[in-house]
This record gives structure tokens, C-alpha cells and sequence, in this order.
């Protein structure tokens, strides 16, 4: 029972910052950036992404974040010319532009209901999720809950690249959700299809099937970066 003593004299804190850099041993170590110029050895990184992430253009390389699948090829552990990493956990983006917080701001006041679907994650992105409900993260102290049900979602969040088998079923679940509602894509899968789609059994990600307002990559994403994620929906990821 030594464990039990220890938890009750040591106790699990909160972190009293919502978001800063994770640093919890396993979780994903950031995300490479795109480089310009860039050199030879960088540029030719190129043939040893795995899902075409990086691109050789103009003198420099672009890098699809949605699409990393945190393979680590270029990065520093891996290669002598890495590609810059960031180690931060701002990763969210807006799927179509950059994410307008003020007009996020004006559709949730308050408080946010969760609706989760896994459209054929392969259970790392749900679990990262998962870590939200601990002591550690305690997302209910801002605000976000889960909710079993679409009809009294405000955010639906999708993870995994929607299997044909998902499809209908995250169709319906975006329906059943009442005005104004917002899709959160978590993961390289839910982002661009990841290592399974597009393909004969699976959707190239989230957006090939609902409007998708904002996309986190990652694979997985780390909780403070989906708990980021949840505070631009909010508008308010100064909190
Ligand atoms: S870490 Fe990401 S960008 Fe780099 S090679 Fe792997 S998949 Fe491509
Ligand atoms: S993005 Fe990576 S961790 Fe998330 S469901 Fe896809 S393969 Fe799994």
C-alpha cells in the first residue's frame, strides 16, 4: 500500500498554466517546420518522408504538418541535417485559413460539450485525449466537458482518418449537433488521412466527409497541444 500513502501525502497537482511545453516522458517530441533556404541534405529529406510531408521547393522545404506522422527521419536524433523542430504545443490550425479566436469567441460564451468520435483512430490520438480528464490536465476547471450525445455537443472532435464503416456514422453525429457547432480534426489521420487514407477503406481525414474548422497534427498530438486545440474553439487560448 506504500503507493496509497504516497499518493495521499504527495497528491496529483494541476498544472496551474493550462498550456506550456510538454515535457511527460512518451509523449510526442514536437513537430518538424519548414525551412528556407534550406540545404542540399535537407532538401533531400524529401524521398525519406514515409507520407510525402516534406516538400522540396524553392530553395527551401515546406513541411504539410497535417500530414507528419512523427516518423522522426529528419529529425535531429535521426539525421546530422535535421529539420528545425519546435517543441512547443501551439499546433492547431484552421483547416481552410487562419483561425479567426474573435469569431470562435462569439459562438461559445462559456463553457464547451465534447462529442468524441473515432472514425478508425488507432487508439494513441484517443488516448492522448483520454489523459485530458486527469488531475494532471483537469479540463473541466476551464470549461470542456465530453458528452455522450451529438445533441448537446458544441465541438465535435474526430479522431482517425473516417473509415468507410465511420463514415455515416460521423455524418449523423454532425447533424444531430445544434447551432453554432465546430469540428475539431486531432491527429495526422483525422487531418489528411494519415498512413491510411485516402484509400479504398478510409477517407483522406475528417474534412473529406464534415466542414472541419480547425486541425491539430500530430501523431498522436500531445494533451496540451489538444487541450490548445479546445481553447482556440473557445477563442480563448490565452486563458
Ligand atoms: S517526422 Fe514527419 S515530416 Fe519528418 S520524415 Fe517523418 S513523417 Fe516526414
Ligand atoms: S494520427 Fe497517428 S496516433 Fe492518431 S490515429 Fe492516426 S496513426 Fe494513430
Amino acid at each position: 500500500m506504500s503507493w496509497f500513502v504516497r499518493g495521499i501525502l504527495g497528491g496529483i497537482r494541476t498544472m496551474r498554466r493550462a498550456v506550456r511545453a510538454e515535457s511527460a516522458p512518451g509523449t510526442t517530441p514536437g513537430l518538424p517546420t519548414s525551412v528556407s533556404p534550406a540545404t542540399a541534405e535537407q532538401r533531400a529529406l524529401e524521398a525519406i518522408c514515409p507520407t510525402n510531408a516534406i516538400i522540396a521547393e524553392d530553395g527551401g522545404v515546406r513541411v504539410r504538418e497535417e500530414r507528419c506522422v512523427h516518423c522522426m527521419r529528419c529529425s535531429p536524433a535521426v539525421t546530422a541535417a535535421p529539420l528545425p523542430w519546435r517543441d512547443d504545443v501551439a499546433w492547431v490550425r484552421g483547416a481552410r485559413q487562419e483561425i479567426d479566436e474573435a469569431a470562435l469567441r462569439g459562438a461559445f460564451r462559456r463553457s464547451i460539450h465534447v462529442r468524441v468520435v473515432d472514425a478508425g483512430d488507432c487508439g494513441s490520438c484517443l488516448s492522448e485525449l483520454t489523459h485530458l480528464n486527469d488531475p494532471l490536465y483537469n479540463m473541466h476547471r476551464l470549461g470542456i466537458f465530453v458528452t455522450p450525445t451529438p445533441r448537446q455537443a458544441d465541438v465535435l472532435v474526430v479522431v482517425g482518418p473516417v473509415t468507410e464503416q465511420m463514415r455515416s456514422a460521423l455524418l449523423e453525429a454532425y447533424d444531430a449537433m445544434p447551432e453554432p457547432k465546430r469540428v475539431l480534426a486531432i491527429g495526422a489521420c483525422a487531418s489528411s488521412g494519415g498512413i491510411f487514407g485516402p484509400s479504398f477503406t478510409s477517407a483522406a481525414g475528417a474534412s473529406d466527409v464534415v466542414p472541419v474548422d480547425v486541425m491539430l497534427p500530430g501523431c498522436p498530438p500531445p494533451p496540451l497541444a489538444i487541450l490548445d486545440a479546445l481553447l482556440a474553439l473557445t477563442g480563448d487560448r490565452k486563458r
